[in-house]
């Protein structure tokens, strides 16, 4: 993940068998086997051809399955699992909408969904204590003076973003502040467009993380006997 050139050349492979086994070995996707709580087991990661994802959990008593993308950042998704990497690689490299829809071959409307859920990503990560906006987005404040930016850098940063938001064709105006988000993240962390990429993945490691403790809890309290319960509390 440290080596994002690897990455997009592992992507662009369309070498899914290689893909699957990257993403889960670096937590990208679950990496700990889900719970069968029928019969009290762990599932097991295991091949299957037809899936366009390739592999599965699966108990291997009960036959119950999960996707790989469970408790991931992925489960919001149902575009084929390679599809979804190449799309958050080229907008890591800050390609246009309508570039990316040609080459993957997805509509524009489930890129911008998979944009708008990147630059969520992107927020959740803005330490937006230390660098808030205007209103309008011409006036940026730093409030913490340990950031120590000031106004003519802000308003350079803000002359290259309008330039940037031009060039993807204008922004719809209710969406002004997630791509504002977006441009401050790859600028607070100094990030190149390539390494946007490790970055975004980075935080999707961080979000599965709470995707799996709400699993764990979900799966705890479904094998919780509620009755036994009972007794307990009368
Ligand atoms: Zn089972």
């Amino acid at each position: 993940m440290n080596d994002p050139k690897y990455l997009a050349e592992l992507i662009n492979s369309n070498n899914i068998e290689d893909i699957v086994n990257f993403m889960k070995d670096n937590d990208i996707i679950l990496n700990r086997a889900p719970y069968c709580n029928k019969w009290k087991k762990d599932m097991k990661w295991s091949k299957k051809e037809m899936l366009s994802d390739k592999f599965l959990w699966r108990c291997s008593t009960c036959g119950e399955s999960k996707s790989i993308r469970h408790a991931s950042f992925f489960s919001q998704f149902d575009i084929q699992f390679v599809k979804i990497l190449k799309i958050i690689l080229y907008w890591s490299l800050q390609m246009c909408q309508n570039e990316i829809s040609k080459l993957v071959g997805v509509s524009l409307v489930t890129i911008n969904r998979l944009f708008q859920r990147l630059r969520l990503l992107c927020i959740r990560d803005l330490d937006k204590e230390n660098l808030s906006l205007g209103g309008n987005g011409e006036v940026v404040e730093s409030t913490n003076p340990t950031t120590k930016v000031n106004t003519n850098g802000i308003e350079s940063i803000w002359c290259c973003g309008k330039s940037l938001f031009k060039k993807r064709r204008g922004v719809n105006r209710c969406y002004l502040q997630t791509y504002l988000d977006e441009y401050c993240w790859r600028h607070n962390k100094n990030l190149d467009r390539i390494g946007a990429l490790g970055a975004v993945l980075k935080i999707i490691v961080h979000l599965n993380k709470s995707f799996n403790e709400i699993d764990f809890l979900t799966e705890t309290l479904k094998s919780v006997n509620m009755e036994e319960l009972k007794d307990d509390l009368e």
